[in-house]
């Protein structure tokens, strides 16, 4: 059995490819629930999503999130209305947030949610969200105070960031399947999502960094950042607004002590000896995965 710290796409794409190498039963997606939000009083849960469409493999490849084959008759309604569609909801997208806020109200928790989806749509792989409690990225901006989602989608992350704060994360308790699947794992893999909006929101359940920790020798992570540059979104500009390098390095850095081994681009070739100097051992290989082949090498060199 293995476990993978998970964000959205960058998560979702690696996932896809261990479950194209290995028996995904054996696979366990630990996910970031930091970009949770309620909408028109549905409870959306966009990693969660990604990882669920991406490996039932009704991802939508254009857009880069949501549904293929997706409509938009219900935004377009709502818009005519006045009302709030700057957030980005297609009509099948729909079913998933319709179907889980009603199990909410229910009673059930956001992982029986999560697990009855991803059955349904047919993911062998098992996929939690690392906590059932609510937990919300905020970002301290020029602009004040942002949600995660005005930070993202209304602002296209496209403002100064001062501070990140992952609200409720003290008080929030990690699920008993999410620390046994980090504790009994024979390896853990640290995803390459966004360090600091995907992946610590994870690490900053209680328990889950100390877990981590201890487990750095079977920590195996995956640098999201190839020549100084994500492959998507804002991780190379907010590891810069923060304080660190903006390289794989600053990722290494960022990570320290919780990592045993490091996978590095090829790009990043020039940086292995300065991370191995970190005390961690490294492996260079290409990481981009938008090609299956390619994304299946780097899942084996993630396994091996
Ligand atoms: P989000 O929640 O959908 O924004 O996704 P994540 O946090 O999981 O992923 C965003 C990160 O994934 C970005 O920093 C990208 O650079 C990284 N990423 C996306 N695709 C790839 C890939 O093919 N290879 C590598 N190494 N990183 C990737
Ligand atoms: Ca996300």
């Amino acid at each position: 059995m293995i476990t993978v710290l998970s964000g959205g796409v960058g998560a979702a794409r690696l996932l896809r490819a261990l479950s194209d190498v290995m028996d995904p039963s054996q696979i366990t997606a630990v996910v970031n629930v930091g970009d949770d939000v309620v909408m028109h009083g549905l409870t959306i849960c966009p990693d969660l999503d990604t990882i669920i469409y991406t490996l039932a493999g009704l991802n939508n490849d254009e857009l880069g999130w949501g549904l293929s084959g997706e409509t938009w008759r219900v935004m377009r309604e709502l818009e005519a209305l006045g009302g709030e569609a700057w957030f980005q909801l297609g009509d099948r997208d729909l079913a998933t947030h319709l179907y889980r806020s009603q199990r909410l109200s229910e009673g059930a928790t956001k992982t029986e949610v999560t697990m009855e989806l991803a059955s349904r749509l047919g993911v062998a792989a098992r996929v939690l969200p690392v906590t059932n409690d609510s937990v919300a990225t905020e970002f301290v901006t020029e602009h004040g105070r942002l949600s995660f989602q005005e930070y993202f989608v209304r602002h296209h992350h496209d403002v100064v960031v001062q501070a990140i704060e992952i609200v409720g994360a003290p008080e929030a308790c990690a699920t008993p399947e999410v620390l046994s699947a980090l504790r009994d794992a024979s390896r853990l893999i640290i995803a390459p999502s966004n360090p600091l909006i995907s992946i610590d929101p994870i690490l900053r359940i209680p328990g889950v960094r100390e877990i981590v920790r201890e487990r750095r020798d079977d920590v195996v992570a995956v640098s999201p950042l190839i020549g100084g540059q994500a492959l998507k979104g804002p991780a190379a500009r907010l590891l810069g607004e923060l304080g660190y390098e903006v390289s794989t390095l600053g990722v290494v850095d960022f990570y320290e002590g919780l990592v045993g081994t490091w996978i590095i681009d090829e790009a990043d070739t020039h940086l292995a000896d300065e991370v191995r100097r970190r005390g961690v051992r490294v492996e260079v290989t290409t990481t981009i995965m938008a090609e299956a082949d390619n994304a299946q090498r780097l899942a084996k060199v993630v396994l091996s």
